[in-house]
């Protein structure tokens, strides 16, 4: 049997300090973890279960300039720590979850905010809110022998050098431990997989022309520049 086209190729993104490719097997990404967040979407930052959703691997950007999406008139931007998962399992243990981290990276949850509301009022997916393509620009990936485990430091977001978003990591609701406990008793995780976790207050919109940066302690920066519908 051969295929009856070519297969798409792999996403995989560049490991910092290294020729390695960090290959993408699928984009996990954690709704409402920062108090903060959930009180300016109109929710109630109590701890409930995590808010699971998911990207297609092929949605992620590593280039330095994602295109406006179609679609939508509200572009937001969301920055966020994101894992990479080095070793996969299912029923991790909070307390053994650090030992699945291969590393980190700089992630941009960006979203149709006008579709992700509509299709929350109609109690619908969020999927075209969400999941649609290049949804999810990303920095290379730290390795944790690299910048080690990430409990607490900044995370802090600029449009066009007006600060936007600043937290802690260690105000995340649910922490990277916990999120790979939780995601593990819902899906098998395996290397490959991403997990964005979320993020802090000041979410907002963007336009063509628009640039984003991002800083997360020990990992760097991320740029992007919003381009034109191509
Ligand atoms: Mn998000």
């Amino acid at each position: 049997m051969t295929y009856c086209f070519a297969p798409p190729s792999v996403s995989a993104v560049p490991v910092a300090g290294s020729n390695l490719l960090f290959p993408v097997h699928r984009i996990y990404c954690v709704g409402k973890n920062y108090a903060a967040h959930v009180r300016e979407m109109g929710s109630d930052p109590s701890r409930e279960p995590p808010c699971f959703f998911l990207k297609p691997a092929d949605a992620i950007v590593l280039d330095s300039v994602m295109s406006y999406p179609p679609g939508t008139n509200n572009l937001h931007y969301e920055g966020e720590l994101v894992l990479a998962i080095g070793k996969g399992g299912a029923d991790i243990e909070p307390d053994e979850a650090s030992g699945h981290i291969f590393g980190y990276a700089l992630g941009l949850d960006m979203t149709r905010r006008d579709l992700q509301t509509h299709a929350g009022k109609l109690g619908q997916p969020w999927d075209t809110g969400k999941a649609f393509d290049e949804s999810a620009p990303l920095s290379p990936i730290t390795p944790v022998e690299q910048c080690g485990l990430l409990e607490r430091g900044s995370i802090r977001l600029w449009v066009n050098s007006q600060l936007r978003q600043e937290a802690d990591i260690s105000q995340l609701i649910w922490s990277c431990n916990e999120i790979i406990s939780q995601l593990s008793r819902l899906y098998t995780l395996v290397p490959g997989d991403l997990v964005f976790t979320g993020t802090p207050a000041g979410v907002g919109p963007v336009e063509v022309g628009d640039e984003i940066r991002l800083e997360i302690h020990r990992l760097g920066q991320l740029h992007l520049k919003i381009g034109k519908n191509s």
